[in-house]
């Protein structure tokens, strides 16, 4: 089943460089939260992995508790790879992370030196690989020191487990503490991925700031709001999308009238530009370069393909920037 890569992969993907590091990552990276769980990997999902790959995505980005179950998308990946494509493993940057709940007991989950390293060896095992390239805690941990948080990722690094570290879901005051501490231990931080599209736009009320002063990359997840973005919605809700399905995180509830009548007038908007709402709503998050990558999930290769179409064009013009902004600003 092994794959033959195109040969072209490098030729029209854009490699951002991930702050202040000598690490370029591609503007687009696929992450593989959901779609590629199970007991093997689906064809689609293989298919997705593939292309991505064809199209000059460089960048995995797993986490150990993705499925579902938790952990079926480390094996899963690491099947795909064995499999597939086995000969470029050098070509990629593969993440993943720790700290949401894994197993039962005390250990399971959070910011333990504990619970990190042994979810750490446990992903590398699932995945059949000797290190990740980037390794992150996926959530603050209140009630841990974060001395010892981040104690753990400097050990994960100095163990040869995993090349860079990175933080997830800290607030500004948090992950300037967290980079502190890290440089101080001699590993600096790489990258932070915190969510970030259109409709959720917490990063910019210091985040970015604070990521452009420390010299660290910027990965924005949800970067489709988990689908709401795109043209999925715009009539009603397909019955293969994510609002249609189980997944707690998106329900058909979200999707008000007020929500999609929005929508559609961003999707007009993209329009005009020769853009799909899902391809202006990437652009939008690269347009300036505070965001080093962004992060999307996908359903089907297609949905892959039009993604890095973005990169076709990332410009905006001020009259298209005050359109959006005012549709986004709207209180109706
Ligand atoms: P997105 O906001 O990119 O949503 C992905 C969904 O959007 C897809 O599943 C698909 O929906 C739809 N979609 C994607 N591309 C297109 C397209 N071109 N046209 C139409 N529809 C499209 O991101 P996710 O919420 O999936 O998150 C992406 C990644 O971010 C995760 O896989 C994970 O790696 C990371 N993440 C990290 C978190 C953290 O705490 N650090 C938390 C959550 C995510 P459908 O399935 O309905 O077809």
């Amino acid at each position: 089943m092994s794959h033959v890569p195109a040969p072209d992969r490098y030729a029209s993907m854009r490699y951002n460089r991930c702050g202040t590091s000598g690490l370029l990552l591609p503007a687009v990276s696929l992450g593989l939260w959901l779609n590629f769980g199970g007991d093997a990997p689906s064809k689609a999902s293989r298919l997705m992995i593939r292309r991505a790959f064809d199209l000059g995505i460089t960048h995995f980005d797993l986490a150990n508790n993705y499925g579902p179950p938790p952990g079926s998308a480390e094996r899963n990946f690491g099947r795909v790879l064995r499999e597939d494509l086995a000969a470029h493993r050098p070509e990629m940057v593969i993440s993943t992370k720790a700290g949401y709940l894994m197993w039962g007991g005390p250990y399971g989950e959070w910011g333990s030196r504990k619970h990190v390293l042994t979810s750490l060896d446990q992903s590398l095992r699932r995945m059949g690989l000797d290190h990740v390239d980037i390794f992150y805690h996926h959530r603050p941990d209140p009630q841990t020191p974060l001395h010892e948080t981040m104690g753990a990722l400097d050990a994960a690094v100095r163990r040869g487990k995993a090349l860079y570290v990175g933080i997830s879901n800290y607030k500004p005051a948090e992950a300037k503490q967290a980079i502190a501490l890290l440089r101080s231990m001699g590993t600096p931080c790489l990258i932070h991925q915190p969510s970030y599209s259109m409709l959720n736009r917490w990063v910019e009320d210091g985040l970015l700031e604070l990521l452009r002063e420390e010299g660290v990359g910027c990965i924005a997840f949800s970067p489709l709001a988990k689908g709401l973005l795109t043209d999925r919605y715009l009539e009603g809700i397909p019955a293969d999308s994510r609002a249609a399905g189980p997944s707690p995180f998106l329900k058909a509830e979200d999707i008000t009238d007020t929500l999609r009548s929005r929508l559609r007038e961003l999707n007009a908007i993209a329009r005009e530009r020769g853009q799909s709402l899902a391809q202006m709503s990437l652009a939008w998050l690269l347009r300036d370069g505070r965001v080093t990558s962004v992060l999307v999930g996908a359903s089907r290769a297609g949905q892959v393909e039009d993604c890095v179409g973005t990169l076709a064009n990332l410009a905006f013009s001020p009259d298209e920037l005050g359109r959006i902004e005012a549709v986004l600003a709207r209180k109706d």
